[in-house]
């Protein structure tokens, strides 16, 4: 009997990648493709789904046991009866549809790029012999997936939230049903849920075995999520990116708009976030990579720098600050270079304290460790200025690909329960 491997997919913001896994988690293949387009629509998105499956190896393909997709959460299509898209794809970032008003305060869906305020923005402005037509809307995930196995209008808790699904009780809120847009709901699995055998002409074309199951899948930073190698209550998820985004499992579910702070759920766990607008973007305003890696290295992070920042680009914060009007404090200045850095650096660390703290306050449960990822993680000067401001251990992420996230999710290695 021939070993299985599990493909995960991962639809990003600038192109596809996917990763093919043994039931270990080891790395068996590896591939990406980039969109050909710069405004890429649902044809664009199959074409690199065609394209990734034919890089990866043909005895690698031969062996998949099982595929998952990820997409850019709130990245949505509208389709008719035959799934094929009525319109272009509204993508996660669009905010032309504005808060819904019918969602309540307290849900994802109360967002102007959620997935809701673009199904409300269709169901407004399409015209009558388009509409007429409609009958699924879908997420990226979705879509693709769909490609595989051939059942329409599928979808998981996690692409569903921003839909205004209700991952708590696994049912779609009354107040949703009911709306003009409630026959295009999707039917909701959970994350990893098998919906079906690989459709035939798809196993055939790229020699898949016939037996290859098609899991519901997630979306990307989810996906990301469990890449790193968090699994347990307490378990946290920093990532240093452009913006400093934290995630945490929880036993509980915590929604805070005010703050930004919502939860997906995750098996019997929730995992819960908040996002700062601190982080990577502020210091590439000042110093670039190279700049970054060498002024790190003067940095003596026993000392403390003696400034007290709050580093931003502009106003504005949500959390662990919900404060539109907060100023950037970025003064005083000093003249070393290594300095400045070395108070930026710390300040993150502060804040990201701040936001476990904040997730605490709100219910979430202690936090035990904390996985870094992101562009920072490597900075070893940061990591102990964030160890020291955290108190608790700070570990490499075992892989920060949504991709290797998504294969674990079709190999079944998530235990969330
Ligand atoms: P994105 O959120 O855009 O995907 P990345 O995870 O690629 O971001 O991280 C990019 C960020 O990492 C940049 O904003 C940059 O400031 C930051 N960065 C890169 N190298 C370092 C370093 N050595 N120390 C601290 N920050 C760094």
């Amino acid at each position: 009997v021939l070993e299985s491997f599990y493909l995960g997919i991962d639809f990003g913001t600038s192109g596809a990648r996917a990763i093919a896994i043994d039931s270990l988690g080891q790395i068996i293949a590896e591939t990406r493709c980039q969109y050909r387009s710069d405004a890429p629509n649902a044809d664009d998105w199959k074409h690199t789904l065609w394209t990734l499956l034919d890089q990866i190896p043909g005895n690698v393909r031969h062996q998949i046991g099982a595929i998952s997709i990820n997409g850019t959460s709130a990245t949505v299509l509208l389709c008719d009866r035959n799934h094929r898209p009525l319109t272009p794809p509204l993508l996660y970032n669009d905010a032309r549809g504005g808060i819904p008003a019918v969602a309540p305060v307290s849900s994802p869906a109360h967002s102007a790029t959620s997935s809701l305020a673009k199904a409300l923005w269709w169901l407004k402005y399409l015209p009558d012999n388009t509409l007429t037509q409609a009958q699924y809307l879908v997420h990226q995930a979705d879509w693709l997936s769909s490609l595989l196995h051939g059942h329409p209008g599928i979808s998981d808790y996690n692409n569903a939230l921003k839909l205004g699904y209700d991952p708590q009780h696994l049912t779609y809120p009354d107040w949703l049903q009911t709306l003009e847009i409630g026959p295009w709901l999707p039917r909701v699995l959970a994350p990893g849920d098998v919906i079906a055998p690989i459709q035939p002409e798809v196993a055939q074309r790229f020699n898949i075995s016939p037996t290859c199951l098609i899991k519901a899948g997630t979306t990307d930073s989810i996906a990301a999520f469990l890449a790193s190698g968090a699994s347990r209550p307490g378990d946290g998820v920093t990532s240093l990116g452009s913006t400093l985004v934290l995630k945490l499992l929880s036993p509980i579910a915590i929604n805070d708009t005010a703050s930004g702070v919502y939860s997906h759920r995750l098996g019997q766990q929730w995992l819960v976030g908040g996002a700062s607008n601190t982080g990577g973007a502020v210091l590439r305003y000042y110093f670039d990579d190279a700049e970054l890696r060498n002024l790190s290295q003067q940095i003596d992070p026993t000392q403390t720098s003696g400034l007290d920042y709050y580093p931003l680009l502009t106003k504005g914060e949500r959390f662990p600050i919900n404060n539109p009007q907060l100023e950037p404090q970025l003064s005083p200045r000093p003249q070393a270079p290594a300095k400045f850095l070395h108070g930026l650096l710390e300040a993150m660390a502060r804040i990201e304290a701040l936001g476990y703290q904040k997730l605490m306050a709100l219910g979430s449960g202690d936090v035990k460790q904390v996985y870094t990822a992101g562009g920072g993680a490597q900075n070893t000067a940061w990591q102990q200025l964030r160890s020291q401001a955290l108190g608790i251990p700070i570990v490499p992420a075992s892989h920060t690909e949504a991709a290797y996230g998504t294969a674990r999710l079709a190999a079944g290695l998530i235990q969330l329960n």
